[in-house]
């Protein structure tokens, strides 16, 4: 081999080494480079930080202003953060939007985090500035720590944490929020199977007519039963929510009820009203009418005996024409109830353009009657009203004799709670009606 020849494969393996470990775009490492930089720096035992930076919503900063523009400001959003920190800390691009920054010694976290958020929320581009939203995830190692991919996820972890909270700019990563993640995961894993294996179950909390105190109704509420466990709703419908396997849950409960609708009939003579809790993921499916009518049919129910119930959080998304879906359901014959009324930021004016049937006034008003100060107000206006408007009421989560005989006064229309009755499974349910019945 001659020396020319020798000198260009040198330099083209160099050129490989550099393709492999340096970022075209902003000329700063890739993520390969950030493994091989950050590892040096965990032999020695002192403290470290990483922080990793999410530019929100990149993507749009692409189409409104184009790839090259969109690559001059990764460029920049790297010089900026290389401008803030050490000369020795390490700043890797490690995706596409996503930049590593890994810092040894005593880090002020407060402080970094302000710094970076201040100087790359308003950046400039020549002499054009824009305004850009960041997001960061920190984590401060452990001081043995020697595995950056351990490490990079924990980051992340701490990125997700403040994912949906648009004022906070920075999450730090902590052993709680790792428990809920694997718990999160856990369930994940148990998701499919418990649909196969038929643990999911359908309970009914009875509704009572306030002035009467006959069960007129009564609202579907799933339980997942595991080997003996229950897990409790509340934990599992946030996370079906966010990975739309609710779709998959509503459309079960929603058989299940209409089920046991059909056998109720069989046996009575007048069935309860059962309302249903559906998602906002199950409404925005394009055939999700066509999908619970089907159901419904299947069963020979009538919609008049049953109620949809979405939440007040639901009727505010824009992503949805809320009113256009619930103007079909309600052309179908269904009614329509808002649930948790009071918690979320809906309008007066969305109970007036949507068609509502219901108000499901929240436990958390009902926790106050009896406490002398303006909540208690708030109540009577919402139950005022909800006269105006023509729609019904029903206090949720009612425990005490007290709240039953204020809400009589002031004209609730109806009553559940454990005051009457905790969920039941569907024989208690069976028993309770008829036992209500003889009480008449
Ligand atoms: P939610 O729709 O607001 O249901 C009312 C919750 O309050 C139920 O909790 C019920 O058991 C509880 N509750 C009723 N009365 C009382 C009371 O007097 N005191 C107290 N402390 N609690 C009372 P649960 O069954 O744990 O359900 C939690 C949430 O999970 C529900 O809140 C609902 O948003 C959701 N959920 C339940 N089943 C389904 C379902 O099939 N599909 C969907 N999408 N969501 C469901
Ligand atoms: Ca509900
Ligand atoms: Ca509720």
């Amino acid at each position: 081999m001659n020396r020319r020849y020798r000198k260009l494969r040198l330099e083209k393996r160099n050129r490989l080494l550099e393709l492999a470990y340096i970022d075209p775009i902003t000329g700063l490492g890739n993520y390969n480079a950030y493994l091989v930089r950050t590892k040096e720096k965990l032999q020695k035992s002192s403290k470290k930080t990483m922080i990793i930076l999410d530019i929100d919503k990149f993507k749009s900063f692409n189409k409104k202003y184009g790839h090259m523009k969109g690559n001059i400001l990764l460029k920049r959003v790297g010089e900026e953060i290389k401008q803030s920190v050490r000369k020795t800390d390490i700043v890797c691009r490690l995706a596409n939007d996503v930049f590593g920054i890994f810092l040894e010694g005593e880090v002020d976290v407060e402080n970094i985090t302000e710094r970076l958020n201040n100087k790359i929320s308003r950046i400039s581009i020549g002499d054009i500035w824009y305004n850009l939203r960041i997001s960061m995830g920190v984590y401060i190692c452990d001081k043995d720590e020697r595995d950056i991919q351990g490490i990079i996820d924990k980051a992340i972890m701490a990125h997700d944490s403040i994912k949906g909270k648009y004022h906070v700019p920075y999450g730090v990563f902590t052993e709680e929020f790792e428990q809920k993640m694997i718990r999160e995961s856990e369930i994940e894993n148990m998701m499919e199977d418990a649909i196969k294996n038929k643990e999911f179950e359908v309970y009914y909390q009875p509704q009572m007519n306030t002035k009467t105190e006959k069960m007129e109704g009564a609202e579907a509420l799933v339980r997942w039963k595991k080997e003996g466990n229950v897990i409790s709703p509340s934990e599992f419908i946030p996370i079906f929510e966010k990975n739309y396997f609710i779709i998959k849950l509503d459309e079960y409960v929603y058989k299940r009820v209409c089920e046991n609708m059909q056998e109720m009939k069989k046996q009575l003579k007048e069935i309860p009203k059962i309302s249903v809790n559906i998602s906002k993921e199950s409404l925005a499916e394009k055939d999700f009418l066509e999908k619970y009518m089907n159901i419904t049919k299947q069963y020979d129910i009538s919609p008049s005996n049953l109620e949809i119930e979405i939440t007040e959080r639901t009727t505010v998304d824009n992503n949805i024409d809320m009113k256009e879906i619930l103007e079909k359901i309600k052309e179908k014959g269904f009614s329509i109830a808002i649930d948790d009324f009071g918690t979320g930021y809906s309008s007066l004016n969305m109970l007036e353009m949507l068609p509502i049937d219901m108000i499901k006034i929240d436990k958390s008003f009902i926790d106050r009657i009896g406490e002398k100060n303006e909540t208690i107000n708030l109540l009577e206006i919402i139950l005022l009203i909800s006269k105006k408007l023509n729609l019904k009421t029903v206090a949720e989560g009612v425990e005490k004799r007290e709240q039953v005989e204020y809400l009589k006064k002031e004209n609730c229309d109806f009553i559940q709670g454990y005051f009457y009755a905790k969920p039941l499974d569907f024989d208690a349910l069976k028993n309770y009606i008829k036992e209500n019945k003889q009480k008449q």
